[in-house]
């Protein structure tokens, strides 16, 4: 006990008692001292984390989706009955308007030849017999001939019908399109011959449509008249309903007739429905996608 601190506070009382205390106090502190400091290492701020909204990440269209217009036919049936209505349709309308010719029209194959030639695509119109007493025209496919008799007949008609054809539709057929033994005859040869199946549907009871998908042809059906009534006010009309059925199925096809209205309504609607979207296509386009 010879350190001069404790020499001095040996002169005091209760000296001994104080220096304990004093040293303890000093090494607690330093040893506070040395704790803080060396835990108190520097960290760099961290980034603010704000709430972020997540989009789910729904997988991309494919782009064939994205770009895949609503598709509409358009048929203009009876062409080569009268060659004046006939030569406003090809001079007016665009080539992706069908036309469809009544193979014995005075005039059809050479007219037929003529939009085939600016890129139509051609039917050929079969006249079949219709419920209302009408006549459907000459050489009519009807429901009170032998089956070799229909059978010649539409080959007759198609001897008699030169332009390269794709598909054949009914012209009138009310009747003759809902009788099964008629209709077999007309879709096998129509089958042998590798020609599509348009089913007009002047009748709803018609059965043409579902015969002709049974047999594996291509086929379709009609889905709005654009001229039941004359005049530009009821195809106007008709147009806009054909564009509800397009936007809802993805295609619709429709039946018009050269009628001067009908053909200068079509003429003016065909550019505003492709600003609108709309593609036109030809017949053989939309038998082939189904
Ligand atoms: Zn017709």
């Amino acid at each position: 006990m010879s350190s001069p601190i404790i020499n001095f506070l040996k002169r005091f009382p209760y000296g001994n008692v104080l220096a304990v205390l004093t040293s303890i106090s000093l090494i607690a502190a330093f040893f506070c001292w040395f704790n803080i400091y060396h835990t108190q290492k520097y960290e760099p701020p961290q980034p603010v984390s704000h709430p972020v909204l997540v989009l789910s990440e729904t997988p991309e269209a494919p782009f064939e989706e994205k770009t895949k217009k609503h598709k509409i036919a358009i048929v203009i049936d009876d062409m080569g009955g009268s060659f004046k209505q006939t030569k406003l349709a090809i001079d007016i309308l665009p080539p992706e308007i069908t036309f469809s010719f009544l193979p014995l029209g005075a005039s059809a194959n050479k007219q037929a030849l003529e939009a085939k030639t600016k890129g139509h695509d051609i039917l050929l119109h079969i006249p079949m017999e219709p419920l209302l007493n009408v006549s459907p025209g000459k050489g009519a496919l009807l429901t009170s001939l032998s089956d070799a008799e229909i059978k010649n007949r539409l080959i007759n008609m198609m001897r008699k019908f030169t332009a390269n054809y794709k598909g054949v539709n009914n012209h009138m057929g009310s009747k003759f399109t809902t009788d099964e033994r008629g209709m077999n005859i007309v879709l096998d040869i129509l089958k042998e011959k590798n020609l599509y199946f348009l089913d007009s549907r002047t009748n709803k009871e018609s059965i043409a449509f579902d015969m002709a998908k049974e047999k594996g042809l291509p086929t379709a059906k009609r889905d709005v008249f654009l001229d039941n009534e004359e005049g530009s006010e009821e195809v106007q009309r008709q147009l806009e309903r054909l564009e509800d059925i397009a936007l809802a199925n993805g295609y619709a096809i429709a039946i018009g007739h050269p009628h001067t209205a009908t053909i200068q309504t079509l003429a003016e609607w065909i550019p505003l429905a492709e600003a609108m979207g709309f593609e036109i296509v030809p017949m053989s386009a939309l038998t082939e996608e189904m």
